[in-house]
């Protein structure tokens, strides 16, 4: 059985890192659970972070009765009949356009939740326009044009009578310091004269800070110039990558060997598929690290990894060892604690890894087991 082991002593050495800015710029840092909803280590970010957030009734839920501190939701539009349970879960919440802003906005207030607008600075730098909220026609985040054409800000030059608290953009992905100050600099252009009557900014996700190399000083002193420049906003940043980049792996086992192919390369078969434990890179696309091998067919012994589903396209990539494999050895591919498990599936009636636990005194602790009746409950 596969297993997903997710390294405390790693993700501790990024929630380290997001305290220091946290405290340092005097910002609040929020996890993003659509990468990572690893219950189990809730507790522990739970002393590092400020909260969640969330884009459905159900990850707002999990986030409040599992995390605590403050729990925000955005989404492109939501749902009627979940508003009255949402409004009980959640501290902020972000809107998508003027439109749902009237719908439910008061509704918000009223619940005591502080309302926010998502916009579109319409700064495109992410490198995939799959991952880029403000390509063309973009339906994320509402633009200047369509904010101006609907009148929502007219009534708020008198700060009491203002509909919004707040403002949030998201464009970045698995981004850096150049990539937030493009971003930044058309948010201030477009949004900047709303900014004295709002409560707080939100800045996203997408901020690949626990990456090597990122430019941590310099994101302190950006938000420190930020605030300098805007004393009374709360400012958040939400990523969900960077929390728990680097910060598992996932385990599997080569279930059999064929003869080489045309091309020299060996197919492997394992016993995880990357359509139902790693869709991203089918998605995304992107070929995972695995420890002790190198990507590509350069080495000695090259083996295609592929999945245990009768999908064509189930192919992990391929890998090149100075060893030779064997039926029974196991592999380890790398960064697997994030948009793994939240985006599992049992395709092909592929059961799901395990999750373990490892923690920081090395010890390994079960958390998840799953068998027939996940595949079977659904269908
Ligand atoms: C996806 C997303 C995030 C988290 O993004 P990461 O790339 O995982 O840091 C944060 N906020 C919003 C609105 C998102 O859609």
């Amino acid at each position: 059985m596969p297993r997903y082991v997710i390294d405390e002593a790693a993700l501790v050495r990024n929630l380290e890192i997001l305290k220091s800015v946290s405290e340092r710029a005097g910002v609040r840092i929020l996890l993003a659970q659509k990468a990572f909803s690893c219950t189990a280590v809730y507790p522990l970010c739970a002393k590092y972070l400020a909260g969640t957030t969330a884009s459905s009734l159900f990850e707002a839920k999990h986030g409040h009765d599992n995390f605590g501190g403050e729990t925000h939701v955005f989404a492109p539009a939501f749902i009627p009949e979940e508003m009255d349970e949402l409004f009980g879960l959640v501290d902020h919440i972000v809107f998508n356009s003027p439109r749902q802003v009237a719908l439910y906005g008061e509704m918000a207030r009223k619940r005591g939740v502080s309302v926010g607008l998502r916009v579109n600075p319409e700064v495109s730098v992410a490198t995939t326009p799959a991952y880029d909220p403000c390509r063309p026609s973009s339906r994320l985040g509402t633009t200047r044009t369509v904010l101006d054409e609907s009148g929502l800000f007219l009534a708020a030059k008198d700060a009491k009578s203002a509909k919004v608290d707040g403002l949030h953009f998201h464009c970045l992905c698995e981004q850096g310091l150049d990539e937030l100050k493009k971003v930044l600099a058309g948010f201030e252009e477009k949004f900047g004269e709303f900014l004295p009557q709002m409560k707080w900014v939100n800045f996203g996700g997408g901020h690949h800070i626990t990456r090597e190399g990122y430019d941590v000083e310099g994101l302190v002193a950006l938000l420190n110039d930020f605030k300098a420049r805007h004393p009374h906003l709360v400012v958040y940043l939400e990523p969900g990558e960077a929390i728990a980049l680097n910060a598992g792996t996932l385990e599997s086992r080569v279930l059999e060997i064929q003869p080489k192919g045309a091309d020299g390369i060996f197919n492997a078969i394992l016993d995880t598929s990357a359509a139902c434990h790693m869709p991203d890179v089918i998605e995304m696309p992107y070929t995972p690290p695995l420890v002790g091998a190198e990507k590509g067919a350069g080495g000695p012994y090259a083996y295609r990894f592929g999945g245990p589903t009768c999908l064509a396209g189930d192919e992990i990539g391929v890998y090149s060892f100075k060893h030779e494999l064997h039926e029974g050895d196991f592999v380890v591919f790398g960064d697997m604690a994030i948009y793994t498990m939240v985006k599992n599936n049992t395709f092909n009636g592929v059961n799901l890894p395990d999750i373990v636990v490892r923690h920081v005194d090395g010890s390994e602790e079960l958390v998840r087991k799953f068998g027939y009746d996940d595949f079977a409950c659904r269908l």
